[in-house]
C-alpha cells in the first residue's frame, strides 16, 4: 500500500448496506484494488432527471473512494440489447447499434454536463455474450438452470438464499417478478437467462439455438469479466433491488460455487416530481438533455446532492433556483480569493470529509462547505485565505462541484465543454485503443462525440493533444 493511502485509511468509511440493512464499516477485499459496479442505462431514449440521480451519486462515491484508496476500478455498463431497443431499431429500419450508439453518446454527454466522469470501464452487454453463455453453461451443469424450448431459465428453488437481498416473501416475489406463466417453467418464480430470437431479431448462436440474453445475466457476466467473482460495491436505484439485483446475486453466487457476489449493496432513493412519481403517463418527465439547456449542469448536480441519497428527493420549481443561489454564494467566496495563491497539500477539512464518510451525508457536508465560504469571506490573513481557498476547491472536487473559474460562473458560461480533463483523457485513451485495434469507425465516433462536447483533438508526433473549442 502506498504511504498516502495508508495515511488516509486512518479514516473510516461507513455505508448503508442493503444486504445487512445497517450502516457497515467499509472494508475492501483488496485496498489496492477497490471494485464498484453500477447498473448503467438501457440506451434507447434520453435519460431523465431521476436516471441522473444514481449517475451523480455513484460518481461522487467513486471520487470519495479515490480520495481514500490508491486504485479504484469503477465499472458502469451500457445495456445495449433489450426488447425496447429492438422495437425502436425496427421502427427506424436500422441496426440496433445505430440506436444504442446514438443514445449512449447522448447519455455520456448529458451526464458529463452534470460533472459525472466516465467510469474506468464501460462494458457493453453485446460485447460480453461468450461470458454469458459460459456462465449459463456452468449454471446448467450445477442444476441451477435448465433449457426449455430454446430458453434457458434460472431455477429459483435451487438457491435457498434467494430473497436474501430484497427480503421479500416468496409469494410476493413471484407476483413481483411479473412473469407470464410460461408452460415450460418448472417453478413460477424461475426467470429467463436466454431467449430465442426470430430471424428478424438480433441474436447470437448458442448451445440452445440462436437467441439473446435476458437483462439480469448481462450484469452478472460483465461483473465477472471485468471485476471478478466477488466485488466490493454494487449500486443502483432502489427499484433495481428486486428483481434485477436479487437475480444478479442468485446467478453470480450459483455460478461461483456460492462465493459472495457483492459485499456492499447501495441503493439510491427515488426522485419524485412535485411529490408524484415521474412517469410518461403523468406527463411530468424531465429530461436531462432539456434541463441542461435551461440551467447550469453544476446547479442540477447540486440540486441532486442537496438531499441524502437514500431519501426520496422531491424535484419542484424551487430546487434549481435554490441550487443556483447556493453556488453563487460558494463561487462568490472563491471570486474574492481570485488573486490568492491556493495553498499546497491536503486541506479537505475533517468535518467535511467525515460527513461524506458517514454514508455520504451530503446535506451535512454541504453545510460545512458553506461554513468554509463564510470563513473565507471573513478572512484577512493571506496564509489563512490560501488554505481556505484550497479547502473549498478540494472539498468541491470530492463532490464534483466548484471546479470552474468563479468569474465564468457569474458570466453564466460554465466552460465550453461539459467534460472535465480526466474524462477527456479517458476518451482519448479509448480512441487510441480503437485505432490500435483498427476500429476506425469507433475512433471517429469518439472524436465526433468529443467535438460535440466542445473538445477538439489533434494527433501529432508527441501523441494526441486536446483543447476546448471556442
Ligand atoms: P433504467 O434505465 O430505467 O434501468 O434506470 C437507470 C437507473 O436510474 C437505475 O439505477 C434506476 O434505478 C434509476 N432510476 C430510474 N428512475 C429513477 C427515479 N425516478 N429516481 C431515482 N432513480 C431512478
Ligand atoms: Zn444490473
Amino acid at each position: 500500500m502506498t504511504e498516502t493511502s495508508s495515511q488516509k485509511l486512518t479514516k473510516t468509511l461507513t455505508l448503508y448496506n442493503t444486504l445487512t440493512r445497517h450502516k457497515d464499516v467499509f472494508q475492501p477485499i483488496d485496498p489496492d484494488r477497490v471494485t464498484m459496479y453500477v447498473c448503467g442505462p438501457t440506451v434507447y431514449n434520453h435519460a431523465h432527471i431521476g436516471n441522473a440521480r444514481p449517475a451523480v451519486i455513484f460518481d461522487m462515491l467513486a471520487r470519495v473512494l479515490r480520495h481514500l484508496y490508491p486504485n479504484v476500478v469503477y465499472a458502469r455498463n451500457i445495456t445495449d440489447i433489450e426488447d425496447k431497443i429492438i422495437e425502436m431499431a425496427a421502427q427506424e429500419g436500422v441496426e440496433i447499434s445505430v440506436i444504442t450508439e446514438r443514445y449512449a453518446d447522448i447519455y455520456r454527454a448529458d451526464m458529463g454536463a452534470l460533472g459525472v466522469n466516465l467510469p474506468d470501464i464501460e462494458p457493453k452487454a453485446t460485447e460480453t455474450i461468450p461470458e454469458m453463455i459460459a456462465m449459463m453453461e456452468r449454471l446448467i451443469e450445477a442444476d441451477h438452470a435448465y433449457e426449455a424450448e430454446g430458453h434457458v431459465l434460472f431455477n429459483v428453488p435451487s438457491f435457498p438464499d434467494y430473497g436474501q437481498l430484497s427480503r421479500r416473501p416468496m409469494d410476493e416475489m413471484v407476483a413481483g417478478a411479473r412473469v407470464e406463466v410460461a408452460p415450460y417453467k418448472k417453478d413460477p418464480a424461475d426467470f429467463v437467462l436466454w431467449k430465442p430470437s426470430s430471424d428478424e431479431q438480433p441474436g447470437w448462436d448458442s448451445p440452445w439455438g440462436r437467441g439473446r440474453p435476458g437483462w439480469h445475466i448481462e450484469c452478472s457476466a460483465m461483473i465477472e469479466k471485468h471485476l471478478g467473482d466477488t466485488i466490493d460495491i454494487h449500486g443502483g436505484g432502489i427499484d433495481l433491488q428486486f428483481p434485477h439485483h436479487e437475480n444478479e446475486l442468485a446467478q453470480s453466487r450459483c455460478s461461483h460455487e456460492g462465493a459472495p457476489f457483492a459485499n456492499y449493496w447501495l441503493h439510491n432513493g427515488f426522485l419524485n416530481m412535485n411529490s408524484e412519481k415521474m412517469s410518461k403517463s403523468l406527463g411530468n418527465v424531465l429530461l436531462v438533455h432539456d434541463l441542461i439547456e435551461q440551467a447550469p449542469g453544476e446547479a442540477i448536480r447540486l440540486a441532486l446532492l442537496n438531499g441524502h441519497y437514500r431519501q426520496p428527493l422531491d424535484w419542484n420549481d424551487d430546487v434549481l433556483p435554490q441550487a443556483k443561489a447556493q453556488l453563487d454564494r460558494l463561487y462568490g467566496a472563491l471570486r474574492q480569493l481570485e488573486d490568492v495563491e491556493t495553498a499546497d497539500g491536503d486541506h479537505v477539512p475533517d468535518a467535511f470529509l467525515d460527513a461524506l464518510l458517514d454514508d455520504l451525508n451530503t446535506p451535512k457536508a454541504l453545510a460545512e462547505l458553506f461554513q468554509l465560504a463564510k470563513l473565507a469571506n471573513q478572512a484577512s490573513d493571506p496564509g489563512e485565505k490560501a488554505k481556505l481557498k484550497a479547502a473549498l476547491l478540494q472539498s468541491g472536487f470530492l463532490i464534483g462541484l466548484l471546479q470552474q473559474d468563479a468569474n465564468q460562473w457569474f458570466e453564466g458560461a460554465d466552460g465550453s465543454s461539459d467534460l472535465d480533463a480526466e474524462a477527456i483523457e479517458a476518451q482519448i485513451e479509448a480512441r487510441n485503443a480503437a485505432r490500435a485495434a483498427k476500429d476506425f469507425a469507433e475512433a471517429d465516433r469518439i472524436r465526433d462525440a468529443l467535438a460535440e462536447a466542445g473538445v477538439l483533438i489533434e494527433d501529432g508526433p508527441e501523441g494526441t493533444k486536446w483543447k476546448l473549442a471556442g
